[in-house]
């Protein structure tokens, strides 16, 4: 299928690796749909790449509220024929020592990072199945490797990769899934530490392995999606060339 005839989905398309990838596939040729929280970030995405017979909506969305998926699973039907590449990115990373005063960001990274990716994917499942179709899952170096301070994300992105794993073989050769694991990305992810000591040294550590930029990672995801129909990446580690773990 050429990329002209698809029709890209992608959770948290607002900033950082999602709207980098929305940049990448819309230059591709795909018709974009970019969901996201805030509303003004993806107006001006989609006013910026819609256009020149190329479609792109923007679609204000919650991935952690199943009737917000479902409606925007429904404007992608109506308005653009339907899902062809769902790229699961939305995701927070508030690290911090495990303990009661993080109970409520426990359980806002399992509800995005996690359980987000899940529901996400099952509302746009009957549109993928139509095929041949991508599910991409962003993960994380934090999805092979554990660090003191980062025990819930890292159980996130664990979990995703154990997911994905399996539904990579439930769904193939229809769907092709693939997971994405980057190390340090320069993203606004950081920004929304609450741990002041977790927060310096997660900018301290970025600034130390010279983060990679977003556009690099929005390639692979291109590159990925982008293989013929009898090829499947199934997962791509990525990490600046200066960081270790
Ligand atoms: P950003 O903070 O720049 O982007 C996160 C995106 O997620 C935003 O677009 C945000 O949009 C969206 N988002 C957050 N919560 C929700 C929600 N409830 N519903 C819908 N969208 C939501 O960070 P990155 O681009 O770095 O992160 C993207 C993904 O990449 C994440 O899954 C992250 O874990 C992963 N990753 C990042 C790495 C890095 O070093 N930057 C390394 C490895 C993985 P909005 O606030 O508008 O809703």
């Amino acid at each position: 299928m050429s990329a002209n005839d698809r029709v890209a989905v992608i959770t948290g398309a607002s900033s950082g690796i999602g709207e980098a990838t929305a940049r990448a596939l819309a230059r591709d040729g795909m018709d974009v749909a970019l969901l996201a929280r805030r509303r003004d970030k993806i107006d001006a995405l989609a006013s910026e790449l819609g256009g020149d017979g190329r479609r792109a909506i923007a679609i204000e969305t919650d991935v952690t509220d199943r009737d917000s998926l479902l409606a925007a699973a429904q404007r992608v039907k109506d308005e653009l024929g339907g899902a062809d590449v769902l790229v699961n990115n939305a995701g927070q990373m508030l690290l911090a020592p495990f303990s009661s005063d993080q109970v409520q960001e426990t359980r806002r990274m399992i509800e995005i990072n996690l359980l987000g990716a899940m529901v996400a994917t099952e509302v746009f499942l009957e549109q993928l199945r139509d095929g041949p179709s991508d599910l991409v899952n962003i993960s994380s170096v934090a999805g092979r490797t554990a660090r003191p301070g980062n025990s819930v994300y890292a159980a996130t992105k664990w979990g995703m990769n154990g997911w994905s794993e399996a539904l990579r073989q439930e769904l193939a050769p229809e769907i092709r899934v693939s997971v994405i694991e980057p190390g340090a990305v320069a993203t606004e992810l950081t920004d929304h530490i609450t741990d002041e000591e977790a927060k310096q040294g997660a900018e301290q550590m970025y600034q130390d392995v010279d983060a990679i930029s977003p556009d690099e990672i929005a390639e692979i995801i291109a590159f990925t999606v982008g293989r013929p129909d009898g090829v499947a990446i199934n997962e791509v580690l990525v990490r600046p060339r200066g960081q270790a773990f």
